[in-house]
């Protein structure tokens, strides 16, 4: 027997140069989109896959929003607020997706986040942390990598192709993951002073507000510009959260303004409250945003406005040595691995989280720090059979650290 036409999909009858692929089969091609087609039935009826999917949406939905925070504390050390508002909206969202409009006449609007705060706080820890606790497929991109379409730079539907990248191309998973667009305020129009560079950041701003507000959006596979000659896939945004964060520098200026107090000292607001300087972005607004140079239709999009607290020494020691994957645990489980106990003297401890305040690395300092100070020691140890026990004193951790680059780093 002859075989069909070797120039179209035997199933949907679309020409070869309309699909990517055409598999030959005994009697008959078929192409891409066919496949996928197949294996969606095949899912269904064998395998039973959407309902699986909606178990977990289930499942995401039954977790409680102290039951989330409760897992973030296991993670992230301090920032209570912040962490409480992500837990409520994040089980908003999943509640959203489990909503049926035929069944209710109000429409739950999608929560998505801002979040405002210093490198190094916990900004992505956090995000990351949910994402891992609800099993979604979660991408994390940076804004300043993307320009409105037609400079050079990344089109902003780049970002799903990074989400797509991470669950394999499953088009459903990535429907109900989560993305975080880092350095949300690289690309805020600052200044009044109209540029080409002012438009551009504009633009982006404007391209990505119908992506976070939820479309159907085709992507290029492989990221990068969109071409004619390129297959695109298509994916809806309405059910991803967009988590969106920034260090908005020098906003404690904007806020002070907008609170008639001075960033200097302490000066008393409306209320007669005592507002002090380290407090100040505690009273931030999506005003005080706005005025920074993030467009209103944007703002408008992520309704849900979290700051993160610097880290002060407290805060620092606890991230060195409380949570579940404390970096201290990390290298004591490494040292515990060779059959040697690793100790840190609590002025060593001290030690470390000073150089990481001095040096103003946020919690990212201190694994440099650590690193550092305690590279000698996992070089030469592992060879040393009769080490049982080494204990990492203040003295050691000044001279490790002196003799590295790091000590180079000025004080700003
Ligand atoms: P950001 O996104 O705010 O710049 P990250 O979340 O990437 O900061 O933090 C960098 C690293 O510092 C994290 O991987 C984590 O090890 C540590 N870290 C930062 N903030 C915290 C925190 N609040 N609790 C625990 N660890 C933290």
């Amino acid at each position: 027997m002859s075989k069909k036409n070797p120039n179209k999909c035997s199933f949907c009858g679309k020409a070869k140069e309309d699909v990517q692929i055409l598999i030959a089969g005994v009697d008959g091609y078929i192409c891409e989109n066919c496949i996928t087609q197949a294996k969606q039935i095949v899912d269904t009826e064998i395998f039973h896959l959407p309902e699986k999917a909606k178990e977990k949406v289930e499942m995401a939905k039954n977790l409680k929003p102290k039951a989330i925070k409760e897992y973030l504390d296991e993670y992230v050390i301090g920032q209570d607020d912040a962490k409480k508002v992500i837990s409520v909206a994040v089980y908003n969202h999943y509640k959203r997706l489990m909503q049926s409009v035929a069944d209710d006449e109000v429409e739950i609007e999608k929560s998505n986040i801002l979040m405002v705060g210093k490198t190094g706080t916990g900004k992505t820890l956090i995000v990351k942390s949910i994402a891992k606790l609800l099993n979604v497929p979660f991408a994390i991109v940076d804004a300043t990598v993307f320009t409105e379409a037609g400079y050079v730079g990344e089109d902003v539907e780049s970002i799903l192709t990074r989400l797509l990248q991470v669950c394999d191309y499953d088009i459903a998973a990535a429907e109900k993951g989560i993305v975080f667009i880092d350095e949300i305020d690289k690309i805020s129009r600052k200044g009044d002073n109209p540029s080409l560079t002012r438009d551009i950041k504009e633009g982006t701003q404007q391209s990505l507000l119908k992506l976070i507000e939820g479309t159907e959006v085709l992507v290029p596979p492989q990221g990068g510009r969109k071409h004619p000659e390129q297959k695109l896939l298509k994916v809806d945004t309405k059910n991803i959260l967009f988590l969106c964060g920034g260090s908005f520098d020098g906003i404690d200026k904007l806020i002070s303004k907008r609170l008639n107090t001075s960033v200097i000292g302490f000066k008393h607001s409306k209320a007669g409250q005592e507002i002090e300087k380290e407090n100040l972005l505690s009273y931030i607004t999506h005003q005080d945003v706005r005025s920074y140079g993030l467009i209103p239709e944007l703002l408008g999009r992520l309704p849900v406005l979290v700051h993160l607290e610097e880290l002060d020494k407290e805060a620092l020691t606890n991230i060195l040595t409380k949570p579940k994957n404390a970096l201290l645990k990390q290298y004591k489980k490494l040292f515990a691995l060779e059959g040697i106990a690793l100790e840190f003297a609590p002025e060593a401890i001290d030690f470390i989280v000073e150089k990481a305040l001095e040096y103003k690395l946020g919690a990212r300092g201190l694994r440099s720090i650590c690193e550092a100070i305690i590279t000698d020691a996992m070089y030469e140890l592992p060879s040393q059979t009769d080490v049982k026990e080494y204990i990492i004193t203040e003295a050691y951790a000044k001279q490790k650290l002196n003799k590295s680059r790091l000590s180079k780093l000025k004080v700003a």
